[in-house]
């Protein structure tokens, strides 16, 4: 056992730390060679001694929430994955109208929370398979409403180990992006401002957006969901489409047939797969239509 992996051992109380952990066990393209260090933490002091080390040790470190928008090569990530454990998912009413959400929980727990308490307003990220942390990160979005609107608190530790309370005003909230990666800060808790509804709407308005989903969207295959962002004045996916790219392989990674916005792993795709057919997208589109598509995913590690 390293040195390393020894104190990060000991700065472990009740998480748990994992040594060459395949990232396609954590992302939702299924792919991604091993992380050197895996390491889920169950305290906000466990992360904050594991931020104390790798500062220390000028290991590198990443915060994975669902990886459900994100691409780890093939050679894996040398460094610390962090990932916030169970006791970072928790969902509690905050105030008649507010819920207060843990990083770790899922979206769909926030939104099942929200349906139950008969609050209204979150509907549109109920289908979005991410973390709190992620959501809040990207500030991703849906149907024509973000994170943003509905956003108030955000709790977040900084590298020094430092608690800060801040609103989401302080976050630079932009169409898929926000500060807090560019600062290396985590986020701990989110808190979402929703009004009184009724529940009968609020599941209906869920279970419709639900189905939008599976048609419109190749859920049968691994992806990353939309694969570019939107670029202003024209939609991804119609670009593509305009490019002659449904359907177009790199190995076993393709623009879905479906819809051309998602890149899908037909199975036996690797990273250096997804990553060619990524960029080869964005090569033919610019040719195409003179339009530079930004890559929305996030690419990590060694490719
Ligand atoms: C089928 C499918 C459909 C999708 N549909 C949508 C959609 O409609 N709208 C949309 O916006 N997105 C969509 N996505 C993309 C993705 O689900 C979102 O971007 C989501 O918010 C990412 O959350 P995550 O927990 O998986 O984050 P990850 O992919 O794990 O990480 C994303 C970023 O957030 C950072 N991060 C994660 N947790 C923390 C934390 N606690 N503190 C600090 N940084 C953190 C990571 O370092 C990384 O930079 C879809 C993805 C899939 C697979």
């Amino acid at each position: 056992m390293s040195n390393f992996q020894q104190v990060l051992s000991q700065a472990l109380m009740s998480g748990q730390i994992l040594t060459n952990e395949p990232m396609s066990r954590h992302t939702t393209f299924r792919v991604g060679g091993p992380a050197d260090y895996f390491a889920k933490v169950e305290t906000e002091a466990e992360l904050a001694g594991i931020l104390a080390l790798c500062g220390q040790w000028e290991m590198p470190y990443y915060v994975v929430g669902n990886g459900s928008n994100l691409l780890v090569g093939d050679g894996g990530y040398r460094g610390v994955i962090i990932t916030l454990g169970k006791n970072f998912s928790g969902v509690r009413k905050a105030g008649a109208e507010k819920l207060r959400a843990g990083a770790g929980a899922l979206l769909s727990v926030v939104a099942k929370a929200a349906l139950k308490g008969s609050l209204t307003g979150i509907e549109f990220a109920s289908g979005i398979p991410g973390t709190v942390g992620g959501a809040v990160v990207m500030n991703a979005g849906a149907y024509g409403s973000e994170l943003a609107d509905i956003l108030g608190l955000v709790r977040l530790l900084d590298q020094k180990g430092d608690v800060q309370e801040v609103s989401a005003a302080q976050l630079e909230l932009g169409y898929r992006s926000s500060n807090i990666s560019a600062r290396e800060l985590v986020v701990l808790e989110a808190e979402f401002c929703l009004e009184a509804g009724s529940e009968a709407q609020i599941g209906g308005q869920m279970e419709k957006l639900a189905a939008q989903r599976r048609a419109k969207q190749p859920l049968e295959y691994p992806s990353a969901g939309s694969t570019f962002k939107r670029p202003s004045g024209y939609f991804a996916g119609k670009l593509i489409e305009e490019a002659g790219l449904r359907g177009f392989c790199v190995g076993d990674a393709q623009v879905s047939e479906k819809h051309c916005g998602f890149v899908v792993n037909r199975g036996l795709a690797t990273a250096a797969d997804l990553r060619q057919l990524f960029y080869e997208v964005q090569r033919r589109v610019h040719e195409h239509s003179g339009v530079e598509l930004e890559l929305e995913v996030k690419l990590l590690g060694e490719f």
